[in-house]
């Protein structure tokens, strides 16, 4: 069994990508915009810029209270679209309830939206035309089995979980790089059964999904989930002990999805249209 090494091939990923920013004329400039102060959203926003630093990309957060009003974050996004040196948005996620974030994603402008989830870039992705910009965490994962040479095509993959920002696109480019996929969510039957078809696994849940002895020997499985037990521990969706008894491939969590996430986000954040 070979473990997926997130670590080393993210770091492969933010060195392709500093030579890049390195040689460019224009530099990329990243804003985030965070609303209110969820911890694990300040984490999370705390790592891009810790990323952006070490490839040379600039990055500015913008800390909006808890309370702001949908008409003020859209303007600020309006403002930062029509700002010749910004040339990436990221809002970060989740947003509290006042807000509708559909409204906030569509209101990015696709040839800033370094996340990849607006809808003319999903559009794209799912009529099968280049977007600006792939979602990251699945963006990351093809990087990720491409780095291992793991085949795509003619296999059979199975992606648990249906989330606009993981499952779905993560669905969408494995079909696109003519993989047969199969979908799974809450509501389905047999979920079993699915698994054990798969050659390549794709678990997007947030809690211990994969327990048994459920996957197809020499399977390929990515553990995208990740969450603390009840112990306080960093833990995926899959049962590493059990799972890497029959699995060709694992990537762990953590040193898995979690740091391509973050170079495939600096990768597409490299990107100046
Ligand atoms: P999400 O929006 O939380 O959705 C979870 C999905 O899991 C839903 O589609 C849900 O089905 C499905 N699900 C829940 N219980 C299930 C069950 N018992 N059997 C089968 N499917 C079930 O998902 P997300 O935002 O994609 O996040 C998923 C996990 O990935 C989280 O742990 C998150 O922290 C992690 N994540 C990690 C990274 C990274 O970079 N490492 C990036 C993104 C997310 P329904 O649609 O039917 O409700």
């Amino acid at each position: 069994m070979i473990v997926l090494d997130g670590n080393a091939v993210s770091q492969k990923v933010l060195n392709q990508v500093r030579e890049k920013v390195t040689a460019l004329d224009r530099k990329p400039h990243l804003v985030v915009i965070m609303v209110g102060d969820d911890p694990a959203s300040k984490v999370y926003v705390r790592n891009k810029q810790k990323a952006a630093w070490q490839v040379g990309i600039r990055s500015t957060v913008i800390e909006m209270e808890s309370d702001v009003s949908e008409m003020e974050l859209l303007d600020k996004i309006c403002e930062l679209n029509d700002k010749k040196d910004v040339t990436g948005i990221l809002v970060q996620l989740p947003l509290p309830p006042q807000i509708d974030k559909n409204k906030v994603i569509t209101a990015i402008s696709p040839l800033k939206d370094v996340d990849g989830f607006t809808p003319e870039n999903v559009g794209k992705l799912s009529i099968g035309l280049e977007p600006y910009f792939y979602p990251a965490t699945p963006q990351g994962i093809i990087m990720l089995l491409d780095e291992y040479n793991i085949p795509i095509e003619g296999k059979d993959a199975v992606i648990i979980g249906r989330s606009n920002i993981v499952g779905k696109p993560m669905a969408q480019m494995l079909l696109n790089r003519n993989a047969t996929v199969t979908i799974c969510h809450s509501r389905t039957a047999d979920l079993e059964d699915k698994i054990k078809t798969a050659d390549i696994l794709v678990s997007a849940v947030g809690k211990k999904i994969v327990r048994c002895k459920m996957v197809k020997n020499n399977s390929c499985v990515i553990d995208v989930g990740i969450y603390r037990d009840s112990n306080g521990q960093l833990t995926g969706d899959i049962d590493y002990d059990y799972v890497s008894e029959s699995a060709g491939f694992i990537s762990p969590v953590p040193g898995g999805v979690g740091p391509m996430t973050i170079a495939s986000l600096m990768y597409n954040s490299a990107k100046i249209y």
